[in-house]
Protein backbone atom coordinates (compact mmCIF):
# COMPACT_ATOMS: atom_id res chain seq x y z
CA UNK A 1 0.00 0.00 0.00
CA UNK A 2 2.69 2.00 -0.25
CA UNK A 3 3.12 5.01 -2.51
CA UNK A 4 6.28 5.91 -3.41
CA UNK A 5 7.86 8.86 -3.12
CA UNK A 6 8.13 10.62 -6.43
CA UNK A 7 10.18 13.64 -5.99
CA UNK A 8 13.68 13.82 -6.94
CA UNK A 9 16.20 15.09 -4.52
CA UNK A 10 19.50 16.44 -5.51
CA UNK A 11 21.28 17.46 -2.32
CA UNK A 12 24.13 19.44 -2.41
CA UNK A 13 27.17 19.11 -0.43
CA UNK A 14 26.69 22.21 1.41
CA UNK A 15 23.56 20.69 3.00
CA UNK A 16 25.53 18.03 3.78
CA UNK A 17 27.91 19.70 5.53
CA UNK A 18 24.88 21.80 7.67
CA UNK A 19 23.52 18.42 8.38
CA UNK A 20 26.99 17.64 10.23
CA UNK A 21 27.88 14.29 8.30
CA UNK A 22 29.79 12.56 5.87
CA UNK A 23 29.16 12.36 2.44
CA UNK A 24 27.59 8.75 2.72
CA UNK A 25 26.21 9.64 6.15
CA UNK A 26 24.41 12.41 5.18
CA UNK A 27 22.47 10.51 2.03
CA UNK A 28 21.66 7.57 4.28
CA UNK A 29 19.98 10.04 6.58
CA UNK A 30 18.44 11.98 3.45
CA UNK A 31 17.27 8.58 2.44
CA UNK A 32 15.81 7.21 5.95
CA UNK A 33 13.99 10.82 6.44
CA UNK A 34 12.72 11.31 3.04
CA UNK A 35 11.05 7.98 2.58
CA UNK A 36 8.94 8.81 5.01
CA UNK A 37 7.29 11.06 2.67
CA UNK A 38 5.23 8.06 1.59
CA UNK A 39 1.57 8.36 2.41
CA UNK A 40 -0.65 7.24 5.04
CA UNK A 41 -0.04 4.26 7.04
CA UNK A 42 -2.01 2.12 8.54
CA UNK A 43 -4.61 3.76 11.58
CA UNK A 44 -3.95 1.68 14.76
CA UNK A 45 -5.28 4.17 17.19
CA UNK A 46 -6.95 6.86 15.42
CA UNK A 47 -5.70 10.21 13.32
CA UNK A 48 -5.83 13.37 13.87
CA UNK A 49 -7.96 15.63 11.45
CA UNK A 50 -5.52 16.73 8.94
CA UNK A 51 -5.81 20.63 9.88
CA UNK A 52 -3.11 22.87 10.06
CA UNK A 53 -2.95 23.57 13.11
CA UNK A 54 -2.01 19.66 14.00
CA UNK A 55 0.96 20.60 12.34
CA UNK A 56 2.33 23.55 14.39
CA UNK A 57 4.78 22.69 16.46
CA UNK A 58 3.41 23.93 19.34
CA UNK A 59 0.37 22.01 19.32
CA UNK A 60 2.29 18.68 18.58
CA UNK A 61 2.76 19.08 22.71
CA UNK A 62 -1.09 18.82 23.72
CA UNK A 63 -1.92 15.94 21.70
CA UNK A 64 -2.95 12.10 23.42
CA UNK A 65 0.12 10.63 23.87
CA UNK A 66 -0.44 7.60 22.15
CA UNK A 67 -1.56 9.55 18.68
CA UNK A 68 1.47 11.35 16.91
CA UNK A 69 0.37 14.68 15.12
CA UNK A 70 -0.43 14.75 11.44
CA UNK A 71 2.56 14.45 9.53
CA UNK A 72 3.29 16.66 6.49
CA UNK A 73 3.54 13.70 3.31
CA UNK A 74 3.91 14.26 -0.37
CA UNK A 75 1.59 14.07 -2.31
CA UNK A 76 2.55 11.17 -4.86
CA UNK A 77 1.79 12.98 -8.00
CA UNK A 78 3.05 16.39 -6.81
CA UNK A 79 6.04 17.88 -9.50
CA UNK A 80 9.13 16.93 -9.91
CA UNK A 81 10.36 18.86 -7.14
CA UNK A 82 14.80 19.42 -7.65
CA UNK A 83 17.02 21.12 -5.33
CA UNK A 84 20.16 21.53 -7.01
CA UNK A 85 23.34 21.55 -5.84
CA UNK A 86 23.53 25.03 -7.07
CA UNK A 87 20.17 26.13 -4.98
CA UNK A 88 20.10 29.07 -2.81
CA UNK A 89 18.97 28.88 0.51
CA UNK A 90 15.79 30.68 -0.40
CA UNK A 91 14.56 28.35 -2.85
CA UNK A 92 15.28 25.08 -0.41
CA UNK A 93 13.09 27.01 1.88
CA UNK A 94 10.28 27.00 -0.88
CA UNK A 95 10.47 23.45 -1.50
CA UNK A 96 9.82 22.78 2.65
CA UNK A 97 7.22 25.11 2.39
CA UNK A 98 5.63 23.47 -0.71
CA UNK A 99 5.78 20.12 1.21
CA UNK A 100 3.86 21.49 3.94
CA UNK A 101 0.95 22.83 2.00
CA UNK A 102 1.05 19.44 0.37
CA UNK A 103 0.20 18.11 3.63
CA UNK A 104 -2.43 15.01 3.41
CA UNK A 105 -1.86 11.96 5.20
CA UNK A 106 -0.94 11.37 8.91
CA UNK A 107 1.43 9.07 10.63
CA UNK A 108 0.04 6.77 13.11
CA UNK A 109 2.22 6.29 16.27
CA UNK A 110 1.99 2.66 18.57
CA UNK A 111 2.37 3.71 22.13
CA UNK A 112 5.58 3.05 23.74
CA UNK A 113 6.94 3.38 26.94
CA UNK A 114 10.31 2.51 26.85
CA UNK A 115 14.11 3.60 26.60
CA UNK A 116 15.95 4.00 23.34
CA UNK A 117 19.18 4.16 22.12
CA UNK A 118 21.19 6.45 19.42
CA UNK A 119 22.96 4.50 16.88
CA UNK A 120 24.87 6.96 14.91
CA UNK A 121 26.29 10.53 15.55
CA UNK A 122 24.49 13.83 14.02
CA UNK A 123 21.27 12.64 13.87
CA UNK A 124 18.17 14.89 13.60
CA UNK A 125 15.97 15.27 16.25
CA UNK A 126 12.87 17.44 15.05
CA UNK A 127 9.68 19.26 16.39
CA UNK A 128 7.81 16.84 13.54
CA UNK A 129 8.85 14.23 11.50
CA UNK A 130 10.58 15.07 7.97
CA UNK A 131 10.03 18.76 7.99
CA UNK A 132 9.94 19.87 11.15
CA UNK A 133 12.99 22.55 12.65
CA UNK A 134 15.82 20.48 13.86
CA UNK A 135 15.41 20.72 17.81
CA UNK A 136 19.38 19.77 17.84
CA UNK A 137 20.95 16.13 17.21
CA UNK A 138 21.40 12.94 18.89
CA UNK A 139 24.91 11.02 19.20
CA UNK A 140 25.64 8.07 19.29
CA UNK A 141 24.79 6.16 23.18
CA UNK A 142 22.10 9.20 23.73
CA UNK A 143 19.00 8.00 25.39
CA UNK A 144 15.27 8.98 24.80
CA UNK A 145 11.90 7.83 26.26
CA UNK A 146 10.10 6.65 23.53
CA UNK A 147 6.51 7.48 23.52
CA UNK A 148 5.66 6.62 20.11
CA UNK A 149 6.60 4.31 16.98
CA UNK A 150 6.39 4.44 13.37
CA UNK A 151 8.39 2.15 10.93
CA UNK A 152 10.01 5.39 10.09
CA UNK A 153 9.57 7.81 12.72
CA UNK A 154 9.93 7.47 16.75
CA UNK A 155 8.23 10.06 18.48
CA UNK A 156 10.13 10.80 22.02
CA UNK A 157 10.50 13.26 24.90
CA UNK A 158 13.29 15.64 24.54
CA UNK A 159 14.09 18.42 26.74
CA UNK A 160 10.60 18.59 28.43
CA UNK A 161 8.95 18.82 24.55
CA UNK A 162 7.66 16.04 22.24
CA UNK A 163 10.03 15.64 19.33
CA UNK A 164 10.83 12.63 16.16
CA UNK A 165 13.50 10.96 15.44
CA UNK A 166 14.41 8.91 12.36
CA UNK A 167 13.62 5.18 13.92
CA UNK A 168 16.54 3.70 11.87
CA UNK A 169 18.62 4.86 14.58
CA UNK A 170 16.90 4.05 17.13
CA UNK A 171 17.11 0.72 19.38
CA UNK A 172 15.96 -0.35 22.55
CA UNK A 173 19.47 -2.33 23.28
CA UNK A 174 21.66 -0.57 24.95
CA UNK A 175 24.62 1.86 23.09
CA UNK A 176 27.49 3.04 24.72
CA UNK A 177 28.64 6.49 24.43
CA UNK A 178 31.46 7.01 21.64
CA UNK A 179 34.25 8.31 24.32
CA UNK A 180 37.15 8.97 22.28
CA UNK A 181 38.43 7.90 18.75
CA UNK A 182 41.86 8.69 16.84
CA UNK A 183 42.77 11.97 15.22
CA UNK A 184 44.95 11.26 12.05
CA UNK A 185 46.79 14.09 10.27
CA UNK A 186 45.38 15.52 6.83
CA UNK A 187 47.98 17.41 4.87
CA UNK A 188 44.96 18.49 2.95
CA UNK A 189 43.97 20.84 5.64
CA UNK A 190 45.50 24.78 5.36
CA UNK A 191 49.35 24.78 5.93
CA UNK A 192 49.20 20.85 6.28
CA UNK A 193 51.93 20.63 3.75
CA UNK A 194 54.55 22.42 5.81
CA UNK A 195 54.75 19.62 8.20
CA UNK A 196 57.26 17.33 8.27
CA UNK A 197 56.50 14.53 11.00
CA UNK A 198 52.85 13.59 11.07
CA UNK A 199 52.73 9.83 11.15
CA UNK A 200 51.20 10.18 14.49
CA UNK A 201 47.45 10.60 15.93
CA UNK A 202 45.78 12.42 18.60
CA UNK A 203 42.98 11.04 20.46
CA UNK A 204 39.81 13.43 20.71
CA UNK A 205 37.85 13.03 23.92
CA UNK A 206 34.08 13.69 24.27
CA UNK A 207 32.20 14.79 27.17
CA UNK A 208 29.53 12.35 28.70
CA UNK A 209 27.81 14.17 30.82
CA UNK A 210 24.93 16.13 30.97
CA UNK A 211 27.55 19.41 30.70
CA UNK A 212 28.12 19.35 27.69
CA UNK A 213 29.56 22.74 26.43
CA UNK A 214 29.94 22.03 22.98
CA UNK A 215 33.61 23.03 22.70
CA UNK A 216 36.84 21.06 22.39
CA UNK A 217 39.87 21.86 23.84
CA UNK A 218 43.14 20.64 22.43
CA UNK A 219 45.60 19.92 25.00
CA UNK A 220 49.53 19.80 23.79
CA UNK A 221 51.78 18.62 26.34
CA UNK A 222 54.62 20.03 24.61
CA UNK A 223 57.81 18.01 23.02
CA UNK A 224 57.82 14.59 22.70
CA UNK A 225 58.48 13.60 19.08
CA UNK A 226 61.63 11.40 18.63
CA UNK A 227 63.78 12.91 16.24
CA UNK A 228 62.27 16.09 16.45
CA UNK A 229 65.20 18.36 16.54
CA UNK A 230 67.01 17.22 13.60
CA UNK A 231 64.12 18.21 11.05
CA UNK A 232 63.07 21.76 9.98
CA UNK A 233 60.30 23.56 9.36
CA UNK A 234 58.93 26.87 8.27
CA UNK A 235 58.63 28.76 11.52
CA UNK A 236 56.15 31.19 8.90
CA UNK A 237 53.42 29.59 6.36
CA UNK A 238 54.59 32.60 4.33
CA UNK A 239 58.41 31.71 4.40
CA UNK A 240 59.11 35.06 6.66
CA UNK A 241 61.94 35.01 8.79
CA UNK A 242 61.66 34.94 12.45
CA UNK A 243 60.89 38.01 14.60
CA UNK A 244 62.30 36.69 17.79
CA UNK A 245 64.45 34.65 19.82
CA UNK A 246 63.34 31.07 21.76
CA UNK A 247 64.89 27.82 20.75
CA UNK A 248 65.41 29.03 17.21
CA UNK A 249 67.36 32.60 16.93
CA UNK A 250 65.38 35.53 15.35
CA UNK A 251 66.03 36.16 11.56
CA UNK A 252 65.75 32.09 10.89
CA UNK A 253 62.70 31.13 7.98
CA UNK A 254 63.08 27.35 9.54
CA UNK A 255 63.25 26.33 12.92
CA UNK A 256 63.53 23.02 14.29
CA UNK A 257 60.52 20.64 13.92
CA UNK A 258 60.21 19.97 17.25
CA UNK A 259 62.80 20.98 20.12
CA UNK A 260 63.31 18.28 22.79
CA UNK A 261 62.65 20.88 25.92
CA UNK A 262 64.42 21.10 28.87
CA UNK A 263 65.00 18.81 31.68
CA UNK A 264 64.21 19.81 35.40
CA UNK A 265 66.43 20.10 38.22
CA UNK A 266 65.74 16.88 39.18
CA UNK A 267 66.81 15.29 36.18
CA UNK A 268 63.06 14.51 34.89
CA UNK A 269 62.44 15.64 31.22
CA UNK A 270 60.30 18.63 30.71
CA UNK A 271 58.26 16.70 28.32
CA UNK A 272 57.53 13.71 30.94
CA UNK A 273 55.84 16.70 33.36
CA UNK A 274 54.33 18.81 30.60
CA UNK A 275 52.47 15.47 29.70
CA UNK A 276 51.63 14.98 33.77
CA UNK A 277 50.13 18.46 33.65
CA UNK A 278 48.33 17.71 30.37
CA UNK A 279 46.65 14.36 31.58
CA UNK A 280 45.49 16.02 34.93
CA UNK A 281 43.97 19.24 32.72
CA UNK A 282 42.28 16.94 30.30
CA UNK A 283 40.14 15.34 33.48
CA UNK A 284 38.94 18.77 34.70
CA UNK A 285 37.84 19.53 31.57
CA UNK A 286 35.93 16.39 30.78
CA UNK A 287 34.22 16.69 33.90
CA UNK A 288 33.49 19.92 32.75
CA UNK A 289 31.77 19.34 30.09
CA UNK A 290 34.86 19.92 27.29
CA UNK A 291 35.42 17.83 24.42
CA UNK A 292 39.83 17.38 24.75
CA UNK A 293 41.89 16.45 21.83
CA UNK A 294 45.19 15.38 23.40
CA UNK A 295 47.77 15.97 21.05
CA UNK A 296 50.16 13.68 23.25
CA UNK A 297 49.64 10.50 25.90
CA UNK A 298 53.01 9.12 25.86
CA UNK A 299 56.39 9.45 25.72
CA UNK A 300 56.39 10.23 21.93
CA UNK A 301 53.81 10.93 19.25
CA UNK A 302 54.97 11.66 15.40
CA UNK A 303 52.88 14.85 14.98
CA UNK A 304 55.35 18.26 15.07
CA UNK A 305 54.83 21.49 16.26
CA UNK A 306 52.78 22.15 12.46
CA UNK A 307 50.91 19.11 12.89
CA UNK A 308 49.80 19.89 16.02
CA UNK A 309 48.48 23.13 15.38
CA UNK A 310 47.10 22.35 12.21
CA UNK A 311 45.00 19.35 13.49
CA UNK A 312 44.07 21.61 16.48
CA UNK A 313 42.76 24.23 14.21
CA UNK A 314 40.80 21.50 12.64
CA UNK A 315 39.32 19.39 15.38
CA UNK A 316 39.34 21.89 18.45
CA UNK A 317 37.84 25.81 19.36
CA UNK A 318 41.21 26.43 21.36
CA UNK A 319 44.43 25.21 22.03
CA UNK A 320 46.53 25.07 24.85
CA UNK A 321 50.33 23.93 24.75
CA UNK A 322 51.95 22.93 28.21
CA UNK A 323 55.54 23.78 28.59
CA UNK A 324 57.85 24.56 31.24
CA UNK A 325 61.12 27.07 31.21
CA UNK A 326 64.84 26.43 30.84
CA UNK A 327 65.43 28.89 34.13
CA UNK A 328 66.14 28.07 37.51
CA UNK A 329 64.61 30.56 39.11
CA UNK A 330 61.30 29.35 40.13
CA UNK A 331 59.83 32.36 38.28
CA UNK A 332 56.26 31.46 37.97
CA UNK A 333 53.62 30.82 35.13
CA UNK A 334 53.44 33.21 32.20
CA UNK A 335 52.41 32.71 28.66
CA UNK A 336 54.07 33.33 25.41
CA UNK A 337 51.77 36.50 24.18
CA UNK A 338 51.70 37.01 20.11
CA UNK A 339 54.70 38.91 19.32
CA UNK A 340 54.30 42.57 17.63
CA UNK A 341 56.25 41.37 14.35
CA UNK A 342 53.68 39.08 13.10
CA UNK A 343 50.14 40.54 14.06
CA UNK A 344 49.88 41.20 10.70
CA UNK A 345 50.95 38.32 8.64
CA UNK A 346 48.20 35.68 7.80
CA UNK A 347 46.56 33.97 9.93
CA UNK A 348 48.09 34.92 12.97
CA UNK A 349 46.14 38.80 12.30
CA UNK A 350 42.92 36.84 12.29
CA UNK A 351 43.26 35.93 16.19
CA UNK A 352 46.23 37.15 17.90
CA UNK A 353 44.15 39.35 19.62
CA UNK A 354 41.50 36.03 20.95
CA UNK A 355 44.74 34.41 21.78
CA UNK A 356 45.77 37.06 23.97
CA UNK A 357 42.56 36.87 25.51
CA UNK A 358 42.98 33.14 26.40
CA UNK A 359 46.14 33.41 27.70
CA UNK A 360 45.25 36.47 29.99
CA UNK A 361 42.39 34.63 31.40
CA UNK A 362 44.42 30.96 31.85
CA UNK A 363 47.05 33.34 33.96
CA UNK A 364 43.81 35.22 36.19
CA UNK A 365 42.62 31.23 36.50
CA UNK A 366 45.79 30.28 37.48
CA UNK A 367 46.84 33.34 39.45
CA UNK A 368 43.10 32.95 41.60
CA UNK A 369 44.01 29.40 42.47
CA UNK A 370 47.17 30.91 44.27
CA UNK A 371 49.76 29.94 40.95
CA UNK A 372 52.72 32.19 41.07
CA UNK A 373 52.81 34.32 38.15
CA UNK A 374 55.69 35.47 36.42
CA UNK A 375 55.92 39.43 35.63
CA UNK A 376 52.32 40.41 34.28
CA UNK A 377 51.94 36.70 33.02
CA UNK A 378 52.74 37.14 29.24
CA UNK A 379 55.84 37.21 27.29
CA UNK A 380 55.77 38.25 23.22
CA UNK A 381 57.30 35.31 21.50
CA UNK A 382 57.10 34.17 17.72
CA UNK A 383 56.38 30.55 18.12
CA UNK A 384 55.58 28.41 15.08
CA UNK A 385 52.30 27.32 16.95
CA UNK A 386 51.45 31.46 17.09
CA UNK A 387 52.26 31.28 13.38
CA UNK A 388 49.95 28.58 12.25
CA UNK A 389 46.89 28.89 14.96
CA UNK A 390 43.29 30.01 13.04
CA UNK A 391 42.22 29.03 16.95
CA UNK A 392 43.01 30.76 19.82
CA UNK A 393 46.37 29.64 21.04
CA UNK A 394 48.70 29.95 23.87
CA UNK A 395 51.81 28.52 24.96
CA UNK A 396 51.77 28.24 28.12
CA UNK A 397 54.90 28.46 30.56
CA UNK A 398 53.76 26.66 34.41
CA UNK A 399 57.21 27.52 35.85
CA UNK A 400 60.67 26.36 35.51
CA UNK A 401 63.20 23.66 35.76
CA UNK A 402 62.62 24.08 40.20
CA UNK A 403 59.13 24.38 39.79
CA UNK A 404 57.13 21.80 42.08
CA UNK A 405 55.20 19.31 40.36
CA UNK A 406 53.89 17.07 42.55
CA UNK A 407 50.38 15.65 42.27
CA UNK A 408 49.10 18.50 44.52
CA UNK A 409 50.92 21.36 42.43
CA UNK A 410 49.45 19.82 39.27
CA UNK A 411 46.31 19.45 40.44
CA UNK A 412 46.20 23.25 41.46
CA UNK A 413 47.39 23.84 37.96
CA UNK A 414 44.83 22.05 36.22
CA UNK A 415 42.10 23.63 38.31
CA UNK A 416 43.68 27.22 37.45
CA UNK A 417 43.53 26.61 33.86
CA UNK A 418 40.42 25.06 33.50
CA UNK A 419 39.14 28.26 35.31
CA UNK A 420 40.95 30.20 32.77
CA UNK A 421 39.28 28.61 30.05
CA UNK A 422 35.60 28.69 31.40
CA UNK A 423 35.97 32.28 32.02
CA UNK A 424 36.94 32.53 28.32
CA UNK A 425 33.90 31.34 27.42
CA UNK A 426 31.70 33.18 29.58
ZN1 LIG B 1 58.91 23.46 26.41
Amino acid sequence: MKNHFKKTIVISATACTALAFSLSGCKKTYNAEFSETSAAVSVEEGTLADTEANVLPNESTTVESNIGPTVPASNSGAQATVLAASNTTAQTKKASETTAAETAAPISFQSRDEKVYIMADDVNIRALPETGEVLGKANTGDSFHRTGYSDKWSRIEYNGQTAFISSDYTTTNVVEKKTSEAVSFNTDWEFGGNSKINSGTATLYYATGSNKKGKTVCVNAGHGTSGGESVKTLCHPDGTAKVTGGSTAAGNTHATAVSSGTTMSDGTSEAYVNLKVAKALKNVLLERGYNVLMIRESEDVQLDNIARTVMANNRANCHIAIHYDSTTKNKGAFFMSVADGIKGMYPVSTIWQESDRLGANVINGLSANGVKIFGDGSMQMDLTQTSYSKIPSIDLELGDKVSDYSDSTVAVLAQGIADGIDSYYS
